[in-house]
């Protein structure tokens, strides 16, 4: 095997990286994850991931951990109401979906994000994890690489796979190739206990999802399994406008008077979602890769998820696309197939990149359907036909 007696660094414990570090320790690896996060503790926030078959299911078997998904997955979670501004129903499937289970195709089950990590760093043998490490930068150092992390710490791994998401720092160790900006931000917000807190959205929720479409503008929503709610305010605007806007995202009043401000013909009923949400709001500037981004593989350093190819959150695909970058990269990495590293590295980047791009352009195309001048009866009739 490739790998064989190589030390190997994964840096960033989301989806991808933990998937990845399960399946090669499954392969005996020598293996550790360099994670920001201060401890496993740190609260995962965002709204739960729909896994698909094809792709984050594919790996969470491969991993042997279907079992311990299906004990935690949300059902009901996936069903939907499509609104308008006024909160009037244009489409819900809550009384007509088929019960689809596991094994269809179709079957999309919904996990919390936390829950995902839960089961993913159980998983891994003691000690893997090491949390608490920010990666700053890297240098050559033999034939592998010397990272060093912001808490001051460093150490030596033979090969290095970057999977600290879209902001990625070790990216530009491998291209220059940049994403660019989608013309969409979501203001993202929390709210904690929303049975108490905000008990009129939770009671339109019913422990599903609300998809509510106005003019270029909309509110996305989703119950978590502990009872807490996600949701998103997402919209056209400049690039900058989260960090020039002036607002405080630590002040409820503040985002409440600016949703009213520029959410005009919306309903009162949204308020509820301001005023109940965890502080501080975390505006999301929507990045996407180039569709036909490439670059010469190294024999010592990849990246998967979303460092590789971050997109619009507008079909699903970004955490499905880094799981099936761990299984497709595990099996690279393992096979007997390859001479060298370097193949091995860049028959997985050349297929990751083919994929990535197809399910990109799909989620850039759905965000502008979504925020389109006719989103609401784009997305109903959309939604009808499927
Ligand atoms: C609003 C929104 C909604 C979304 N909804 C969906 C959805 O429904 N379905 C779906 O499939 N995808 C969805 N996505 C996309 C999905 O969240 C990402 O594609 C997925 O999380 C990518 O996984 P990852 O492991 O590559 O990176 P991430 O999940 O971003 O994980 C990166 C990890 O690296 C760590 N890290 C970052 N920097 C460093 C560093 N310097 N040093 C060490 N560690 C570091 C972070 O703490 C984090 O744990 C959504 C995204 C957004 C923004």
């Amino acid at each position: 095997m490739l790998i064989k007696n190589k030390s190997i660094a994964i840096v960033g414990g989301g989806p991808g990286g933990l998937t990845l570090t399960r399946l090669l320790q499954l392969k005996g690896t020598d293996i550790k994850v360099y994670e920001r996060d201060f401890d496993k503790n740190a609260r995962v926030q965002g709204s739960p991931l729909d896994l698909h078959d094809d792709s984050g299911l594919a790996a969470i078997r491969k991993a042997e951990l279907l079992e311990e998904f299906k004990n935690n997955f949300l059902p009901g979670a996936d069903k939907k109401l499509i609104m308008n501004e006024q909160a009037e129903i244009f489409f819900s499937d809550h009384d007509t979906k088929v019960e689809e289970n596991f094994g269809h195709e179709h079957f999309r089950p919904e996990i919390e994000r936390g829950t995902l990590r839960k089961i993913l760093l159980e998983s891994l043998l003691p000690g893997t994890v090491v949390w608490d490490s920010q990666f700053v930068s890297m240098e050559k150092e033999n034939e592998g690489w010397k990272l060093y992390f912001k808490n001051g710490s460093s150490v030596y791994a033979d090969i290095v796979i970057a999977s600290d998401g879209a902001n990625s720092k070790i990216r530009p160790y491998i291209t220059d190739i940049k994403a660019f900006y989608s013309g969409i931000t979501m203001l993202e917000g929390n709210i904690y206990n929303a049975k108490e807190t905000a008990p009129n959205i939770n009671s339109l929720l019913k422990g599903g999802k609300i998809m509510a479409f106005g003019k270029e503008k909309n509110l996305l929503m989703g119950q978590k399994g502990n009872g807490d709610i996600g949701f998103y305010a997402s919209f056209k605007i400049d690039e900058n406008w989260a960090s020039i806007n002036g607002l405080d995202y630590s002040d409820k009043a503040e985002i409440l008077k600016w949703f009213k401000a520029n959410y005009p013909e919306w309903n009162h009923i949204w308020y509820e979602l301001f005023e109940s949400a965890e502080t501080p709001f975390v505006p999301r500037p929507i990045y996407c890769i180039p569709f036909n981004q490439t670059w010469e593989a190294l024999p010592n350093l990849t990246m998967i998820g979303d460092a590789a190819h971050v997109m619009p959150p507008f079909a699903g695909e970004g955490a499905n696309m880094a799981m099936l970058d761990a299984l497709e990269l595990s099996e690279c990495l393992t096979s007997e197939k390859y001479n060298s590293l370097t193949e091995a590295i860049s028959v997985y980047e050349k297929n990751m990149q083919k994929r990535a791009a197809i399910a990109a352009k799909e989620s850039l195309e759905n965000g502008e359907l979504m925020h389109s001048q006719n989103a609401l009866t784009t997305m109903s009739d959309f939604f009808k036909m499927h």
